[in-house]
C-alpha cells in the first residue's frame, strides 16, 4: 500500500502544512488513510493527522470527508457534541502523489479496543450506559441538526476522550489506557526507534498480563479487568466521516459494516437516520457482552445476508411479511409468504434471555438493557426511537417514575408473541 496512489510513508519528525505540525507515532491506520499524533507548533497542542492515499477515489474521498466534518465544526464552534472536531486541512504532495490530509482532535483509544481490553468480556453497565449517551448526543446533533446520516456506526469508529486536556498532554492525560499498541499496520516503510520501543514495551506488558491470568484463573482477570475499566472516565466522540451523508443526498445502496448493518439495507429497501439507531443498538449490545450481535457466515446453501436475516429473526422474532417484501432484494431471500427461501428452521433466543443465559446478566439488568436495545432493533425502520427520544429513555436519563414491580409486570406482559413456529436456541 505505500506505492504509487497509496498511503504516504511518514517518519517521526517529519514536518507538515510548511512545517506547521511535525510527526510524533502512528495513531492508528484504516483502508483510506493512516493517522499520526502530530505536534502543532502554531497552538502547542497535539492533534491527529489524517493523512489519505493519493489516487483520484481516496482524494474525492477525503474532499467528501472534509466537507462534512466542516459542516459539523461550523455548526458546533464549541466543540460540545460528542462528534469529531476538525482543525485544519491540506495538502502534502510525497514520493507517492499528493496527499490531502485532515488535521482532527487528538481522541484516545478505540471502544473496540477498550472491548478488548476486557478481554471480551463487555464493560460494566454503567460504563455502557455512559458510552451510550454519548454516542446518543453525537447522533442527535448529526441527525437531526445537520441531517447527516453515519452510516458506518461501530466501535471502531468511536474514540475515548479524556476531560483532561489531551491535546496539550497526551501521555498525561490517560487517554490511552489500554496496554496494546496497535498490531497489524502496514509498516509505515520505516519503523523508528520509538516505535519498536512502544512494541517491545507492549509486548512486555502484554505477557505481564497473561502471566497474572494464568497465576489468577480467568476469573481474577476478569475482575481485574473490570477495574480498570472502572476507573476510566468514561467519555467517547463520534469519528470517520469517509461514508457519511446527508439525507437529501445519499450516495451508496451498500452501506454500513456488515455487522452493524441494518435490515433493510440488506433488503435494499432504502434508509435513513435509523440505519444508524441499528448500529447504534448493535454497539451498545457488543459494549455490554463484549460480543458481536450478530456474526452471520454464508454456507454452502446460503449466503452470508441470508444467514444474517436468520440470525436478526432468531434474536428478534419473525420480520413482518410487509417489510420483508418491500426491498429490491426481497425475492431473493424471501418467499410470498415472507419466509426465508433456504434457512427454514429458526431457533429463537429472545435478548433478554440470551443476557442471563450466556452472559449470566441478572434478570433486571437483562430486561432493563433488553427494554432499551429492542425498539432500536425494530424491524420497521419507521418505529425505531430516534437518538433524541433515546436520550430522555429512563435506562439513560436515569429517570424513571415508574416503579420496578409494575415495571417487571410489564415487561413479562409484553413477552414474545407469535413465536411458537420458532424453535427455542440452544446454543450459538
Ligand atoms: P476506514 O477504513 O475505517 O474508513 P480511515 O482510513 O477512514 O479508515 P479512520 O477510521 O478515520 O481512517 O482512522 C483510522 C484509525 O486512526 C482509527 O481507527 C483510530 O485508531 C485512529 N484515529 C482516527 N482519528 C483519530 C483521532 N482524531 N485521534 C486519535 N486517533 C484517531
Ligand atoms: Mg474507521
Ligand atoms: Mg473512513
Amino acid at each position: 500500500s505505500y506505492r504509487k496512489g497509496g498511503y504516504h510513508a511518514v517518519r517521526v519528525g517529519d514536518q507538515f502544512a510548511g512545517g506547521r505540525y511535525i510527526a510524533q507515532r502512528k495513531l492508528g491506520w484504516g483502508q483510506f488513510s493512516t493517522v499520526w499524533l502530530a505536534y502543532d507548533t502554531r497552538t502547542s497542542t497535539y492533534v491527529a493527522l489524517k493523512i489519505q492515499k493519493s489516487a483520484a477515489q481516496f482524494a474525492q474521498a477525503a474532499l467528501h470527508e472534509i466537507s462534512v466534518l466542516s459542516s459539523i465544526a461550523d455548526a458546533d464552534p464549541s466543540n460540545s457534541k460528542c462528534v469529531v472536531h476538525l482543525i485544519d486541512h491540506f495538502k502534502h504532495t510525497g514520493p507517492n502523489g499528493q496527499h490531502l490530509c485532515m488535521v482532527l482532535e487528538f481522541l484516545g483509544d478505540s471502544l473496540l479496543r477498550l472491548v478488548r481490553h476486557t478481554r471480551y468480556k463487555g464493560l460494566p453497565l454503567n460504563k455502557v450506559r455512559e458510552i451510550c449517551k454519548c454516542i446518543l448526543i453525537g447522533l442527535d446533533y448529526l441527525h437531526r441538526e445537520l441531517g447527516i446520516i453515519h452510516t458506518d456506526l461501530k466501535p471502531e469508529n468511536i474514540l475515548l476522550f479524556s476531560s483532561i486536556d489531551a491535546s496539550k498532554d497526551p501521555v498525561r492525560s490517560g487517554l490511552s489506557p489500554i496496554l496494546e499498541r496497535p498490531e497489524g499496520n502496514p509498516t509505515s516503510g520505516v519503523t523508528s526507534l520509538i516505535e519498536k520501543r512502544l512494541k517491545r514495551r507492549a509486548r512486555r506488558a502484554v505477557a505481564k498480563i497473561s502471566e497474572k491470568r494464568d497465576s489468577m484463573g480467568g476469573a481474577g482477570e476478569a475482575q481485574k479487568s473490570e477495574r480498570n475499566v472502572e476507573g476510566i472516565d468514561v467519555r467517547c466522540k463520534i469519528v470517520d466521516f469517509g461514508n457519511a451523508c446527508w439525507t437529501d443526498k445519499r450516495i451508496a445502496e451498500e452501506i454500513q459494516t456488515r455487522h452493524y448493518r441494518a435490515p433493510e439495507v440488506i433488503l435494499q429497501a432504502g434508509y435513513s437516520f435509523s440505519v444508524d439507531m441499528w448500529s447504534f443498538a448493535c454497539t451498545a449490545f457488543e459494549l455490554a457482552t463484549g460480543d458481536m450481535m450478530f456474526t452471520p457466515k454464508g454456507g454452502q446453501e446460503f449466503s452470508e445476508d441470508e444467514d444474517h436475516l436468520a440470525m436478526m429473526m432468531e434474536l428478534l422474532g419473525k420480520m413482518p411479511r410487509r417489510v420483508a417484501i418491500c426491498g429490491a432484494r426481497s425475492k431473493d431471500y424471501f418467499d410470498r409468504h415472507g419466509d426465508l427461501k433456504r434457512i427454514r428452521r429458526l431457533k429463537f433466543w429472545p435478548l433478554d434471555k440470551l443476557l442471563i443465559d450466556r452472559y449470566k446478566f441478572s434478570g433486571n439488568d437483562a430486561r432493563e438493557l433488553s427494554d432499551f436495545l429492542l425498539p432500536l432493533l425494530d424491524f420497521a425502520p419507521e418505529n425505531r426511537p430516534t437518538a433524541q427520544q433515546c436520550l430522555q429513555h429512563p435506562w439513560i436519563s436515569g429517570k424513571d417514575s415508574t416503579p420496578r414491580e409494575k415495571r417487571n409486570e410489564a415487561s413479562v406482559e409484553k413477552g414474545h408473541v407469535g413465536m411458537s413456529n420458532l424453535r427455542i436456541k440452544v446454543g450459538k
